[in-house]
């Protein structure tokens, strides 16, 4: 059938020329639930999603939206032993990994959510100002309607999981587009939201970046993109063909900055921790060290040892143990191990790992030292268990070094002088700052979770989450306010008026 021939077509290009919002006309016949990505079934999927909009405004109150939360946690309960697997076949990631970093999270944010909906969901008074005396006005956090969720591999769970329980919170329908690089993972995720909700309420569009493309196509009333920024750029600019509001959470080089009175032990260990889970395939893992050059060698011993003792003794029994991440697909293996060879033949020398194998797309935990500033690892974000480590001799020329780059996602400090953490909080702009910490913000959920600049725009988690999906609309009342001493014709005493209330207000 051609494009100007399907009347789910011919609907939504309706929709996009300014059709009545959520009203759009039924297309018949009307199409079968379907699983899977072809463009038609993308695009009917939609159109069911937009048609129940305003049911779903009236209906998905409280009840509904905590009744729908609590069946995804029910699922994903129900299904950890195959969310399990199937991280493991995607990824080889640990079991302990993926309760710790994929399921948990997730189901700490149903929980939090559950708590708190109520509270969040409450209209908020707003008081009257002197100009609109005599009106009472509240805002009200609205749906904001048919919403999509795109994910990456790295986390390709939990990145879906999340953001879905904000967008239920919310009270909207939602279409995920989970990673292709994470097969078996996509699949489940497919499986588990086909059990758990009604097409036309919450759907899976599995597929590479046709069916991305596809999706992005439609008139989405929000999108929640997590990737990578130069994939961010391409999907804003996108979804500004209509204008869809955009949350983005991507990724970048976020640094850690060893202070000349860091805990050293601790700081190794926290950073053997956050840049090797996942085999440092996480948005938020440390990038790249600056270490007050006092302190550098024994650093160095402080993180080998830190590597050892969590992962393994030699490249072996970290190959071997039931704790290590393999890298996701031959091609970002490829890419980690040209850029370790790149920058041992720029000078770099391999203190830590270095071993790989890409039969089995393993990387040992590495480190590398004296790495040159225009080597691809200083350059691109890492994503991957490759760490270099530079020597600093004063913090000016550190802060100086990540201000000329693009905004990180994460910094992470380390040292015990107030002083010293608060002139690198100050002086760098980045989305989030761990002290004497990593990763642990994304688990905080009081706190929102988002980039800046290069590393994205918009929060995740919690209150900040739901927001992102709700609208917030003022609805203001009339009770007595005497507006129409202020309308045309504007003269004698009218024009007093005004001029008397500009002359008061102005101040
Ligand atoms: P990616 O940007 O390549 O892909 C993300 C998603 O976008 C995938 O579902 C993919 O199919 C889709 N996609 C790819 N090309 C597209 C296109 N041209 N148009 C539309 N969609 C397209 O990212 P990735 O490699 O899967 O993930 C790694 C990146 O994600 C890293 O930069 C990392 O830092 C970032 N990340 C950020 C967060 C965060 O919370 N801020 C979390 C995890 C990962």
């Amino acid at each position: 059938m051609s494009d100007e021939q399907d009347p789910i077509e011919e609907a939504i290009a309706g929709m996009m020329a300014g059709a009545p919002e959520g009203l759009v006309p039924a297309p018949t016949p009307r199409p079968e639930p379907v699983r899977g990505g072809t463009q038609a079934d993308i695009r009917a999927r939609f159109l069911a999603m937009r048609e129940g909009e305003v049911d779903r405004r009236a209906g998905l109150d409280y009840t509904h939206r905590r009744t729908a939360l609590r069946r995804l946690s029910a699922a994903i309960r129900r299904y950890e032993p195959q969310i399990i697997a199937a991280l493991a076949a995607d990824l080889g990631k640990p079991e302990a990994e993926v309760r710790l970093t994929e399921i948990l999270p997730v189901q700490a944010e149903i929980s939090h959510t559950l708590k708190y909906l109520k509270r969040w969901m409450r209209p908020r008074r707003a008081t009257s100002t002197l100009l609109t005396f005599g009106t009472r006005a509240k805002i009200v956090s609205e749906p904001k309607g048919t919403v999509l969720i795109i994910a990456p591999w790295n986390y390709p769970f939990g990145l879906l999981m999340g953001p879905l329980s904000s967008a239920l919170a919310a009270g909207n329908a939602a279409i995920l587009k989970p990673s292709e690089l994470a097969p078996a993972t996509s699949a489940l995720v497919a499986k588990i939201i086909t059990e758990t909700f009604a097409p036309d309420f919450v759907w899976v569009a599995e597929g590479a970046v046709d069916v991305a493309q596809a999706l992005l196509d439609l008139p989405f009333d929000h999108l929640f993109f997590t990737g990578s920024p130069e994939v961010g750029r391409k999907v804003m600019a996108q979804a500004a063909r209509h204008l869809t509001p955009v949350t983005l959470e991507l990724g970048g080089k976020s640094p850690v900055i060893i202070g000349p009175g860091a805990d050293l032990k601790a700081a190794a260990q926290a950073v053997a921790w956050g840049k090797f889970s996942n085999a440092g395939q996480t948005c938020i893992a440390p990038d790249h060290i600056y270490v007050a050059s006092a302190q550098m060698e024994a650093f160095l011993t402080h993180l080998k040892t830190a590597i050892r003792k969590m992962y393994g003794r030699s490249p072996e029994a970290q190959a071997s143990g039931r704790d290590y991440a393999r890298i996701v697909s031959e091609r970002h293996f490829r890419r980690l191990d040209a850029m370790i060879s790149a920058a041992e033949a720029g000078g770099a020398t391999v203190v830590e790992g270095g071993a790989r194998d890409a039969a089995t797309r393993f990387i040992a935990p590495t480190v590398l030292t004296g790495v040159r500033r225009d080597a691809a690892l200083m350059r691109e974000e890492i994503f991957g268990p490759v760490l270099p480590v530079l020597p600093f001799e004063d913090a000016g020329a550190v802060i100086a070094a990540i201000n000329t780059g693009p905004k990180p996602l994460a910094l992470y400090i380390f040292e015990k002088d107030k002083g010293f953490i608060e002139e690198i909080t100050r002086k760098t702009s980045s989305g989030a700052v761990g002290v004497n910490v990593t990763l642990a913000h994304y688990m905080h959920l009081n706190l929102p979770f988002g980039g800046i600049g290069n590393s994205g725009m918009g929060a995740a988690h919690g209150e900040w989450g739901f927001r992102a999906f709700s609208h917030e609309k003022p609805v203001l009342r009339n009770s007595f306010a005497p507006l129409s001493g202020f309308m045309p014709p504007y003269r004698g005493m009218k024009r007093r008026r005004i001029r008397l209330m500009a002359r008061l207000l102005g101040r």
